[in-house]
């Protein structure tokens, strides 16, 4: 067993700028001799995804348009990929999204439809990508999507978000139940706090940084090379035992409290 992943290609969804988590995914990945295919949502960020893909050496990755908001758009996506390259090994799912005045102030005054958009963009897309995204993985398979603790406990502020992770967490485990008879594998990690292009959505995240540093095991913050790096754990046979599986990758904050 190797952590080598030559020969084997995972599609990144959700990079948005060299800050964001699916970045530190796809250069961990990249590292490992991964080849790699990247999806953006908005037009707007499309220019970003190309720039960084571009940095990479090697042969030029597929940067395709995927707003998982779109069921077309999802499915010409993974046609696209089928038509150019046939058999992917995993999806490192990186997307959430919440109406920014909602993670801030009570959660009790939740609309219902920021409740839906953010339930449909940050959980139900995994069960649509990973839908559509099944019959790629013939070979067998890993998806690893992005969680965060206020999925399990109340963290002030993070609101609507972490009852969409709460939901995106069990997401994982009913697809791994479903699509382990095809050898495919769904865990998620849940990241400490990042400060990402999203993070800046959520209200007083300086002094949840601050709380991290001082109270995490670790006594420091986490970083998207950590996250990626367990990633490529996750995508590689190292962890072919495991799945259904949410691990932290906090400086060990969740045991706290
Ligand atoms: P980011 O802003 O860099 O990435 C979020 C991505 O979601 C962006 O690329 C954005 O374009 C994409 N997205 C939003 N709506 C979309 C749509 N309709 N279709 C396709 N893509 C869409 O921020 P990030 O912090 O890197 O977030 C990545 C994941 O990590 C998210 O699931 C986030 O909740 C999770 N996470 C972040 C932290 C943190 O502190 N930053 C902690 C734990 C988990």
């Amino acid at each position: 067993m190797t952590f080598s992943l030559k020969g084997k290609t995972f599609i990144i969804m959700g990079v948005a700028n060299k800050r964001s988590i699916a970045w530190g995914v796809a250069r961990s990945l990249h590292g490992a001799g991964a080849k790699l295919i990247f999806t953006y949502g908005r037009d707007r960020t499309e220019r970003s995804v190309r720039e960084l893909a571009g940095t990479l050496e090697g042969e030029p990755s597929l940067v395709l348009q995927c707003d998982v908001t779109n069921d077309e758009q999802i499915t010409a996506c993974f046609a696209k990929i089928k038509e150019d390259v046939g058999l992917i090994h995993g999806i490192a799912h990186c997307i959430a999204f919440a109406n920014k005045d909602e993670l801030d102030g009570e959660f009790v005054d939740t609309t219902r439809e920021g409740f839906l958009l953010a339930h449909n963009i940050s959980s139900f897309s995994l069960t649509a990508v990973a839908k559509a995204a099944k019959d790629l993985m013939a070979e067998g398979g890993s998806i690893v999507t992005m969680s965060y603790l206020g999925g399990e406990r109340v963290m002030p502020n993070y609101n609507i978000m972490g009852v969409a992770k709460a939901s995106l967490e069990a997401n994982v485990r009913y697809l791994a139940y479903d699509l382990g008879k095809y050898g495919i594998r769904v865990n998620s990690i849940s990241a400490g706090p990042i400060r990402t292009l999203s993070a800046k959505g959520v209200s007083d995240f300086n002094s949840i940084l601050r709380k991290i540093e001082e109270e995490a095991p670790l006594k420091r913050t986490t970083t998207p090379e950590e996250v990626g790096d367990t990633a490529t754990f996750l995508f590689s046979d190292m962890s072919r035992g495991i799945t259904g599986e949410n691990i932290h990758v906090d400086s060990g904050y969740h045991i706290m409290g």
